[in-house]
């Protein structure tokens, strides 16, 4: 079934990240364009998206052909070739695209690519090894998502010595400054969980704070 607002998307370059997002879209029931300059890569999607076309973004007159002005986001995933990436989105801010969302490798390339219009810009290598790091680092962390720079919420499995006490008890926010949103038990989950909510092993607590104080919490629990 589609979604209500049945948006369309286009995404430009099909390396893994392009792929990836492509696929992932067009599974939600949303119609997606894939675009790339390798046939190859182009075969490989066409099974998986609403069109596969072999083209290059750099062309404006393939884009306008292909109607590219009715995608509502379109995203640049053209990752090495950097002078591409930002080329394309360029071209695609001038022609009018409303959210054009684009991959940078690197901060400076981020900067460049806000200044010539892109409406969203992504790291995901960065953003990644950044979850990779601190599931690593804590083996009591499983998922880590930053919501600013200085904010995060956190998935992490409920330390031993919290089994058994109730949230009041454990009392979080006191001792670390961090917020339990909620607390996964199997298939369950105890949304915004009340101070009589008791840990038992194998919970997993969701939690925001500030980086700092996260970071002090999931290292007194590794
Ligand atoms: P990833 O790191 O996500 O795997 P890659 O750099 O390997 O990214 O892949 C980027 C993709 O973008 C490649 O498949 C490449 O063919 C494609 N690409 C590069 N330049 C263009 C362009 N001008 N137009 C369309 N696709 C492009």
């Amino acid at each position: 079934a589609k979604p209500k607002e049945a948006k369309q998307f286009a995404v430009i370059g099909l390396g893994r990240f392009g792929t990836s997002i492509a696929k992932t879209l067009y599974q939600m029931g949303y119609d997606v364009l894939a675009i790339d300059t390798s046939e190859e890569r182009v075969n490989e999607v066409a099974d998986f998206v609403t069109h596969a076309l072999q083209a290059d973004a750099k062309d404006e007159d393939v884009l306008k052909k292909v109607g590219i002005r009715n995608f509502d986001t379109v995203i640049v995933a053209i990752g090495s070739d950097i002078q591409a990436n930002i080329l394309v989105t360029v071209i695609l801010k001038d022609m009018g695209i409303k959210h054009v969302v684009a991959k940078a490798q690197n901060d400076l390339h981020g900067k460049v690519l806000t200044k010539v219009g892109a409406d969203q810009v992504v790291y995901p290598e960065r953003d990644m090894g950044v979850r990779v790091a601190h599931a690593l680092a804590t083996s009591t962390v499983m998922d880590y998502l930053e919501l600013s720079p200085h904010h995060s919420l956190v998935e992490i499995r409920t330390p031993e010595r919290f089994i058994g006490q109730a949230l009041g008890q454990a009392d979080l926010r006191a001792r670390y400054g961090i917020t339990v949103i909620a607390v996964r038990k199997g298939d369950d989950v105890i949304a915004s969980p009340g101070a009589d909510t008791t840990f038992d092993a194998g919970d997993i607590i969701v939690a925001v704070g500030s980086n700092e104080d996260l970071n002090r919490f999931e290292g007194e629990s590794r």
